[in-house]
């Protein structure tokens, strides 16, 4: 199948594909999703086959506006309408009891729904325009680093869906937040553009699934099916180094091979890169910068898988706010493979 890439004027005929059981790529603002009817089994059957995505793995169902929340969920509480409130339209997914018209493809035949109304302009106009509620994980192949421009996505499904719709580079660039509020207390499920602590501040106790943080051993089963697997990586095995940036920055440069990559903050750039040491270094934004720490890190990601790197070490910042994100998503590219420096 021919991939169409559409723009901007385009929106009518991407919410044709949609409704009319097509395979479309959405620009969000936290990353490219790859999306379809969520009320058509047989379209959101095509999103697993396309990304070679395990059945297991739900998906979450993108809605226009939070009045459409009780045509799929049901026993909605207070919580939720809060959350929606301080953070719709926006990077949170709120995991919440699902109604029957959900189709089991959809939740992977869980009773709870991820719900999100996200707050990209064109996504948003798209969402409208389709009139059904649109079932999209990330838009990458299974594994490997979601999608955070329409170039990114067209390298791992170009041929296999139906269009693209261009929306430019993602503004947030780490995946939603999801909290799961079927329980007491509330609890994060994955980190991303909506904080830990904005979460706390809306809601009180929130706890944090432990698969945020760490490797979960052989019996664990973390809430949300997408974290148990290998995900974000590139193809070299990755190191990350904590610490502050001058001591994570000193380690690397007494560790890394000749031939290494290398993600680091933009003031150690020259420490890796010299004209005796041609390295494959890529920035990640300012030291201080964590939003932009954000929006670089899936790049920096796959542009690893470009080259012949034999390994990849990587800085991370602090867990603080968006930190907490972007060091999950360098954690699990690693492996959980961690070292305080
Ligand atoms: P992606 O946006 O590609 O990461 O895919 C959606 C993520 O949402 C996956 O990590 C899923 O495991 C998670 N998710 C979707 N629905 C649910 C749910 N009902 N309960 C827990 N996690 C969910
Ligand atoms: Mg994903």
């Amino acid at each position: 199948m021919e991939t169409k890439q559409l723009t901007q004027g385009e929106i009518e005929l991407a919410a044709q594909i949609l409704r009319e059981g097509g395979l479309v790529g959405i620009p969000t603002e936290t990353v490219y999703g790859l999306g379809a009817n969520g009320l058509n089994p047989e379209a959101v059957r095509h999103i697993f086959q396309a990304k070679g995505r395990p059945q297991d793995n739900p998906l979450i169902l993108h809605i226009p506006t939070v009045d459409w929340l009780e045509r799929y969920c049901r026993e909605i509480p207070d919580a939720a309408y809060e959350l929606a409130r301080r953070f719709w339209p926006g990077p949170m997914t709120m995991v919440l009891k699902r109604r029957d018209v959900v189709p089991d493809v959809v939740t992977a035949g869980l009773d709870t729904v991820g719900m999100r109304c996200p707050e990209h302009a064109l996504c948003r106009a798209l969402l409208a325009a389709a009139d059904v509620p649109v079932a999209a994980p990330s838009g990458n192949t299974s594994g490997r680093p979601s999608p955070t421009t329409a170039q990114h996505m067209l390298e791992d499904m170009d041929g296999k869906i139906d269009a693209i719709l261009d929306g430019g580079p993602c503004s947030v660039g780490v995946e939603s937040t999801i909290i799961d509020l079927t329980c007491t207390p509330p609890r994060l499920l994955r980190p991303g553009g909506i904080t830990l602590e904005q979460l706390r501040d809306a809601l009180g106790q929130v706890a944090v699934d432990p698969a945020v943080t760490r490797l979960l051993g052989a019996g664990e089963k973390p809430k949300a099916p997408g974290m148990k697997y290998r995900h974000y990586a590139p193809k070299a095995p990755v190191t990350v180094v904590t610490g502050p940036a001058e001591r994570s920055a000193a380690y690397i440069a007494r560790h890394a091979g000749a031939e290494d990559g290398i993600i680091c903050f933009d003031e150690f750039t020259a420490l890796f890169r010299s004209e005796e040491r041609p390295r494959t270094v890529m920035d990640l934004g300012p030291a201080g910068d964590k939003e932009e720490q954000a929006r670089r890190i899936f790049d920096a990601l796959r542009a690893f898988d470009h080259t012949h790197v034999p390994a990849i070490w990587a800085q991370c910042p602090d867990a603080e706010g968006i930190g907490l994100a972007i060091a999950n998503r360098l954690n699990k590219a690693a492996g959980f493979h961690i070292i305080q420096a």
